[in-house]
């Protein structure tokens, strides 16, 4: 159960919803105001001294996302990447952090080309075999980074199994839950420490804004260091992109459930296609993790993989037939995306050179079906 009473639909139905004390207005304002004034006595009657530092609509954002999530805090920034920048920041020089051999190119490349010249050392390990993870473990390990379901190939990580392992290594355990947001997954609820999340994707849902956000189970030291990080190096979400977030907020629950139908219906007829190899979905019941992602989701996710029966050029090929489909990178939003990860991962890619990835969004399930389907014909 929530710690919240409410129903994590009805705290998004009203994400942004404070009436205005000055109008009345129901849907809150922005407050785009860069800074405020102080009473004669030179004290900020209401808290806030410039925007840089806290301001009332990013505010609002992050309270709501951290009671989304179950957490005690959150800090808002710029991008998905600056909070995961933040995140690094705050580990002591000399810390080793574990990635999965899957994860998020981007996160992979902020570790090696940014945090290794600073101090910072990683490896990866296959995060579905918790054996080799503790395995990987170094006595210096700060920071445990999971992705579940990982991107791009829907692996899935047992996190109440990790957050034991995190637990008696004393290291802090990180889930980048981008993929599979409230109210599908609640990595806090299974012993995370934080979750990350680029508000780019599902949260703000329409491809139309950049963010990120850290939220903390608690509100201890080392959030208190990630703050300071973000108030002081200064990669704040800015309040529009914070109000339009709460804006799509708003319909984040309904759009999943629609996302993972259709996606539910893609993967069974990929499945089937006589010109595809393989089909990674997590809610396909031979998926290697099906049986764990029951166990720690609410619903499998609208992300899907599949492997074209063919080489790079023959995927390629696939994805340039696609008319309801938008080719494009990023996911999360209303309309359907399909993308050939290996070629904008760039090599030392590990991503099947054959491989496509699809966002599922809004749009009639007939439609996406008879656009794959006419696309997987030569
Ligand atoms: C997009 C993405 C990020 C990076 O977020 P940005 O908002 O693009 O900086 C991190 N992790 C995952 C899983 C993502 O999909």
């Amino acid at each position: 159960m929530y710690h919240d009473r409410i129903h994590l639909e009805t705290l998004l139905a009203k994400a942004g919803c404070e009436p205005d004390p000055a109008t009345g207005a129901v849907v809150s304002p922005p407050c785009l105001s860069t800074t405020f004034t102080r009473a004669p006595d030179g004290s900020y009657p209401h808290g806030y001294i410039y925007s840089r530092h806290d301001n009332p609509t990013r505010h609002q954002l992050e309270d709501t996302l951290a009671r989304l999530e179950g957490g005690q805090a959150c800090a808002a920034f710029a991008s998905g990447m600056a909070a995961a920048t933040a995140l690094l920041q705050a580990l002591e020089p000399g810390s080793h952090v574990l990635i999965p051999d899957d994860v998020y190119y981007g996160v992979r490349n902020l570790l090696e080309n940014v945090f290794t010249s600073q101090g910072l050392h990683y490896s990866t390990a296959d995060f579905t075999d918790l054996e080799a993870v503790q395995a990987a473990l170094r006595p210096n390990t700060r920071l445990i980074w999971a992705e579940t379901p990982s991107n791009p190939l829907l692996k899935i990580t047992d996190l109440a199994g990790l957050a034991h392992l995190a637990r008696e290594a004393e290291a802090r355990l990180v889930v980048d839950s981008t993929w599979a947001p409230p109210p599908i997954q609640r990595p806090l609820d299974l012993g995370a420490d934080l979750v990350l999340h680029s508000l780019t994707k599902y949260l703000s849902g329409h491809s139309d804004v950049m963010g990120g956000a850290l939220i903390a189970r608690e509100a201890d030291d080392f959030f208190a260091r990630i703050r300071m990080i973000q108030q002081t190096a200064g990669a704040v979400l800015d309040p529009f992109s914070a109000w339009l977030t709460l804006r799509g907020l708003r319909t984040l629950a309904v759009r999943l459930q629609r996302q993972c139908e259709n996606a539910r219906r893609l993967a069974a007829f990929l499945r089937d296609h006589p010109r595809v190899k393989r089909v990674y979905y997590p809610g396909l019941p031979e998926h290697p993790g099906h049986e764990i992602a029951r166990r720690q989701m609410r619903d499998f996710g609208a992300m899907l993989s599949f492997e074209v029966d063919g080489d790079a050029a023959q995927a390629l090929a696939v994805a340039a037939r696609t008319r309801v489909f938008l080719r494009a990178t990023s996911l999360g939003g209303t309309e359907s995306l399909i993308e050939h990860r290996a070629s904008i991962e760039t090599p030392p890619t590990r991503t099947p050179p054959n491989l496509l990835r699809l966002s599922i969004g809004l749009e009639h399930v007939d439609d996406l079906l008879a656009d794959l389907s006419q696309a997987l014909e030569d």
